[in-house]
């Protein structure tokens, strides 16, 4: 989960437009929320992922789901006020399901307030400091083992991999292959790893929390700053570094 920067509601969201399809919903239970400007407003400030766990989704295959903080019943004037609509995967909204943060506890609204301050991340699983981090894992199922924690795994495994290759270069580099060539291999390496971990990407949280905790990348890290090779590095560092939940 990273914070996400709630953007301007749709243009149709006018308050003639939520004041009537508010009513509608009273009157027909019908989901008024289900309308593409919505959808797609949603999905542009989360860059195209579920707000809670960052998986990716695709307006194509209908697999995003307009996720309602405060639920539908018993908050029905919210049913289409943007500040309580965001972006969900299928698995987190409805895990979710009738949660009603006004009255089971508050959790993480990461369009609201930092994840940072709440969750952490050890090894592949998500934990909380503190009740908040707690009620969110809980009500969002975010380490659930049916995918979470594989596709955690996965990708845990090809960066242990790409990092260890690195590894390997970085060493022949100060044993002395200083050539252009290798120079480059390692600093496109470190890129790659650091973009995968950019906040617009899957994962993102979990991504820059492995990566930058890892001491061979701390290593490598050391390595470029001592060969002077860092500096072309460092924004994509700290581009990572914003989405990283850290102990
Ligand atoms: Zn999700």
């Amino acid at each position: 989960m990273i914070k996400l920067f709630r953007g301007e509601p749709p243009k149709s969201l006018t308050s003639a437009s939520v004041a009537s399809l508010t009513s509608e919903y009273t009157t027909s239970g019908k989901s008024v929320w289900n309308l593409e400007s919505i959808k797609k407003a949603l999905l542009a400030y989360s860059s195209s992922k579920c707000a809670y766990c960052e998986e990716s989704l695709d307006i194509a295959s209908n697999y995003m789901e307009v996720e309602h903080f405060y639920p539908k019943v018993p908050h029905s004037h919210l049913v289409v006020e943007w500040k309580n609509l965001l972006p969900a995967c299928k698995r987190c909204n409805t895990s979710k399901g009738k949660y009603d943060p006004a009255t089971d506890g508050m959790i993480v609204n990461p369009a609201d307030v930092y994840p940072q301050k709440h969750l952490y991340f050890s090894e592949l699983t998500l934990r909380y400091r503190d009740d908040i981090g707690e009620r969110t894992i809980l009500a969002c199922n975010l380490n659930r083992t049916d995918r979470l924690f594989r596709v955690r795994s996965d990708l845990h495994a090809a960066m242990h991999h790409s990092l260890e290759r690195t590894r390997s270069d970085m060493k022949t580099y100060l044993a002395g292959n200083t050539s252009y060539e290798n120079e480059q291999k390692i600093v496109r390496s470190v890129a790659s790893l650091l973009k995968s971990a950019d906040p617009k990407k899957p994962y993102a949280a979990f991504l820059a929390s492995s990566l930058l905790s890892d001491p061979t990348y701390i290593w490598i890290k050391e390595s470029l700053q001592g060969s002077g090779l860092w500096e072309p590095l460092d924004k994509l560092e700290q581009s990572a570094k914003s989405v990283q939940l850290a102990r």
